[in-house]
């Protein structure tokens, strides 16, 4: 197998997957899982809809055309706002997308209309982590004119936490949301297949509460691929930490100082690095850089310290004496370092295990 690339482990997806859709399940809640971070890989499609999944969500319209290429049928909603150029695309592939713009539900509807579909649209509800949202005072005239539109059908609301500002969901902003889905659904004498509570930062609030009221639905990516809350980065216990491990091979091994020598300046990066004597190291580098990863957020094995990186050199000290050119290196990914990974045209992605 070439390196660099990334092992994804079939069955350990199955297994988190599995776990996660059981435990809540008995909260009454059902899990969309979000397949971006693999950029719609068939196989780990392939693998959640074996684990217990019925829908699956991405942020990105090409993800989901791979995904429906790959001849993937089940419901797939856009959980990002449509983009107004790609409305067509929208409709054609995906059964629900994620709404604040009524610009943009009135193209889809026009689109839909003139294709003969149904589109379906959850209306997402600012509840204080600024991103995406509709202020929740204007989420009646928004209902309002959702309805209003024709080849759209208004399957529920929901929201999103704790990834611009890192706002924890909570029983005060959970109740908050149930509370605003069961007015607008008097108000409107409909019900809501969808209350979209959030992703994997809501496994807490979601796991220890004994109601979650009208809340339905969490999609969840970081937490299946990656098996830890995202609140804390904490193990979930019972799920895998190493579904995915990204492999890379050593190109050069010398002894050098670790100091360097010569007048300082900017390296490629414009940073001016500081440097600690610490004699003469045993310095490893590995092809593999920071165009396709974040170095900050790999894990390496022990005895290995990762020391820096440019675009395509990875740069590790090691204790290991039996490091030699050709050896792969084998590191653990947070979020960052899988997005960029999986991402990069130069990383092979190998699936493992039958799913
Ligand atoms: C990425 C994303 C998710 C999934 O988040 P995880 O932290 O990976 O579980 C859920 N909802 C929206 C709107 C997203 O953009």
């Amino acid at each position: 197998m070439s390196a660099p690339r990334l092992e994804i482990d079939l069955d350990k997806l199955q297994h988190n997957t599995r776990v996660l859709v059981g435990q809540l399940a008995t909260h009454g809640i059902s899990v969309t899982a979000v397949s971006k971070a693999c950029l719609g890989s068939p196989d780990i499609a392939n693998t959640f809809l074996k684990s217990g999944i019925q829908s699956i969500g991405d942020s990105r319209i090409e993800n989901i055309e791979t995904m429906r290429h790959a001849g993937i049928e089940c419901s797939i909603t856009l959980i990002r706002s449509p983009m107004l150029s790609q409305a067509e695309r929208v409709v054609k592939n995906a059964d629900i997308s994620f709404n604040t713009e009524q610009d943009v539900i009135s193209k889809l509807s026009s689109v839909a209309q003139q294709s003969g579909q149904t589109h379906g649209m959850v209306l997402m509800v600012e509840l204080g982590d600024l991103r995406e949202g509709i202020m929740p005072h204007d989420m009646e005239s928004m209902v309002r004119k959702t309805l209003s539109f024709p080849n759209i059908k208004l399957k529920g609301i929901g929201t999103n936490l704790a990834c611009r500002c890192g706002v924890a969901p909570d029983a005060s902003n959970m109740s908050q949301l149930s509370r605003l889905a069961e007015d607008l659904e008097s108000t409107f004498s409909q019900s809501f297949d969808i209350v979209s509570g959030g992703n994997s930062a809501n496994l807490d609030w979601a796991l220890s509460e004994t109601d979650t009221r009208r809340i339905n639905e969490l999609r969840l990516g970081e937490s299946l691929l990656l098996g830890h809350e995202t609140l804390h980065r904490q193990p979930i216990p019972g799920l895998h930490t190493d579904t995915i491990v990204l492999f890379a091979e050593v190109i050069e091994i010398k002894t050098k100082p670790s100091q360097p020598w010569g007048r300082l300046a900017q390296n490629a990066y414009g940073e001016t690095p500081v440097f600690t004597d610490q004699g003469n190291v045993s310095q490893a580098i590995l092809a593999i850089g920071r165009q396709d990863i974040d170095p900050q957020g790999l894990t390496p094995p022990p005895d290995i310290n990762i020391i820096d990186a440019s675009s395509d050199h990875l740069i590790v000290q090691s204790t290991q004496n039996d490091l030699v050119v050709g050896t792969e290196l084998a590191f653990q990914l947070n979020y960052s370092a899988l997005t960029r990974a999986m991402t990069s045209p130069f990383i092979s992605k190998e699936s493992i295990g039958s799913g």
